[in-house]
């Protein structure tokens, strides 16, 4: 089966379905003498369900329609019925899952048998059997006892089990945030590109995935044994002994290539001509600046701040002081390196509220890319946006903090972004707050932009370009979506024009330029970028190293003859 490679390597283990509406659920793995109690935690939730539903019956009224008797009498009976709650406790008791993992698992395994029902009455109930699963799942929140820490996945703490592969049917990004300490060695999705959110999020994990593999979480079942090529967007099922073994041998290798490239961890990225080159990290969260600092980044140049205000329930939005504390952690952790904060870019495929992208798309906005996202929202919500200012400002009394703004295209934006951060400043003065020199830089990712670079560069302190947007809105080819993937070209000479044309333009001002679109992290691209005069790259940590071997092997003024005799192809 093929798919998108979005995050290099190779991983092999057992397939985890999950629902994508159940990626939310806790996952974590219990201890072996956790096995019977957490088995009397799913009793205790199957009491309490039936307790429930018996209520219900009792209390219903008396001219209620009998089809609604009839219908918690079905769902007492799959509550009942051995290959739910009975089966659940295999997961429990032979891989050691919390009881909501073992219940999602074994849902996925009954669902399946469903659809492949004849009889279209019996098909039908599996939407009874995910309200029975659902009343269960709440009954064990209910009862607590649940994940240690909270967070959905944590890191298995005894050894000996199989490896895990998460398959889905797509990952929200606020989703995949979750599984940062996670289980799984590999994921697969049937939907997303390569530089949407999701594989984004994934290749910050720096474990393989593909995703857009189409109808994997149709195709694979719960427990399969799958190999992720996250090289090449392969993924095999049931591999045979020959295959896996050549399989495991390439896992190796390439565990053998990474051990190899850390050594470059602290060797300054220069090139053969003797061009110094600077290699920054994107982040998501706080937690990140411990692994760009080990990744030898000598700064932060995105910070993607929209992850604080997902995984949160609508209405607490982090305030003033909590995002504060956030941005004043990374900028603390990275000791006196820059940090570049951007401010929110919530909306398209990065929705406030859980929803995946086939929601977004068919039930909310019809064309979330061009919809309120970004800058957009922020001037929307101009009390919000000038708390995030407030507390970015503040970060910088204790470290060096850049402020970026995303998706800029409008004149009036520009202005309306610096009114919102001279009264942000006015009111910290008037608060008696302390905040430091905050230089402000414009994200060049809508092909507007790029075209009026000379406006935004008057106005602002440094660019950082988005080729994952701007190759979005170039081509108008949405991001997020696989079946136009092969059209999503960063090599058409459109794209590579107004990359070239920013940083010409940029360095012609004496003005900071860099990327920090997936591009940048991506070797195949080091070379033309360094002859477009780039000196500036901003990458997740996990691909430092291999971009400043490319760097350490390149000769700028050679890449720039070079790249004149090129000829781009569309
Ligand atoms: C980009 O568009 O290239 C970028 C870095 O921003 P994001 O991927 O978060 O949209
Ligand atoms: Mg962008």
């Amino acid at each position: 089966m093929f798919g998108i490679p979005v995050s290099r390597g190779v991983a092999i283990g057992r397939a985890v379905l999950v629902a994508s509406s159940r990626v939310d659920v806790a996952h974590y793995f219990i201890e072996p003498a956790q096995v019977e109690p957490e088995i009397e935690r799913l009793r205790a939730a199957r009491d309490a369900v039936a307790a429930e539903l018996g209520g219900l019956q009792r209390d219903m009224p008396a001219d209620a329609p009998s089809e609604l008797s009839a219908l918690l009498d079905v769902h007492l009976m799959l509550l009942h019925d051995e290959a739910l709650t009975g089966a659940t406790g295999h997961w429990i008791r032979e891989r050691h899952y919390n009881a909501e993992w073992a219940l999602s698992a074994q849902l996925e395994v009954l669902a399946r048998q469903f659809d492949e029902m004849e009889n279209d009455y019996l098909r039908e109930r599996k939407a009874d059997l995910e309200q029975v699963v659902e009343r269960l799942l709440g009954a064990l929140m209910h009862l607590g006892g649940g994940a240690p820490s909270g967070l959905g996945v944590n890191p298995r703490d005894f050894a000996g089990e199989d490896p895990l592969v998460l398959v889905a049917n797509d990952i929200a990004p606020a989703d995949m945030l979750q599984f940062k300490r996670s289980v799984f060695t590999g994921f697969v999705t049937d939907v997303g590109g390569r530089t949407s959110h999701t594989a984004i999020v994934a290749r910050s994990l720096d474990i393989p995935a593909v995703v857009g593999a189409r109808e994997a979480s149709r195709v694979i079942r719960q427990d399969d044994w799958v190999v992720i090529d996250g090289d090449v967007g392969i993924v095999i099922i049931d591999p045979s002994p020959i295959v896996l073994e050549e399989y495991r041998f390439r896992q190796r290798q390439s565990e053998l290539e990474r051990e190899r490239l850390t050594r470059l961890r602290h060797t300054p990225a220069v090139t053969l001509d003797g061009e110094r080159v600077e290699l920054l990290a994107n982040i998501e969260l706080p937690g990140d600046a411990a692994a760009a600092l080990e990744a030898g980044a000598v700064g932060v140049g995105l910070f993607r701040s929209e992850f604080l205000f997902m995984n949160r329930s609508s209405g607490d939005l982090p305030g003033e002081d909590e995002q504060y504390e956030a941005y004043r952690a990374v900028v603390e952790a990275m000791q006196g390196l820059p940090v570049t904060i951007r401010t929110v870019d919530i909306g398209a495929d990065k929705p406030l509220e859980r929803m995946s992208l086939h929601e977004l798309r068919h039930e909310h906005v019809l064309n979330p890319a061009l919809g309120r996202r970004a800058i957009r929202w922020s001037l929307s919500e101009p009390s919000m946006f000038r708390q995030q200012l407030r507390a970015i400002l503040r970060a910088s009394a204790h470290g060096q903090v850049r402020l970026l703004v995303p998706m800029l295209a409008h004149l009036s934006e520009i202005r309306g972004t610096f009114d919102a951060i001279t009264r942000a400043k006015q009111q910290l003065n008037e608060s008696g707050r302390a905040f430091g020199a905050v230089p402000v830089g414009a994200m060049i990712e809508v092909p507007a932009a790029a075209l009026m670079i000379d406006r935004f560069l008057e106005s602002f302190d440094f660019v950082s370009i988005g080729t994952n947007d701007l190759i979005q809105y170039t081509l108008a080819i949405d991001r997020a979506d696989e079946s136009v993937s092969h059209l999503y070209d960063p090599w058409h000479p459109a794209v590579q024009e107004l990359i070239d044309r920013t940083i010409r333009t940029a360095r012609s001002r004496g003005k900071p330029v860099s990327v920090c679109g997936e591009m940048a992290g991506d070797p195949t691209f080091t070379a033309s970028l360094l002859a477009m005069g780039l000196r500036s790259f901003s990458m997740h940590p996990a691909q430092i190293a291999t971009i400043k071997q490319q760097i350490l092997r390149a000769d700028s003024r050679k890449a720039r003859e070079d790249s004149s005799e090129l000829q781009p192809t569309a």
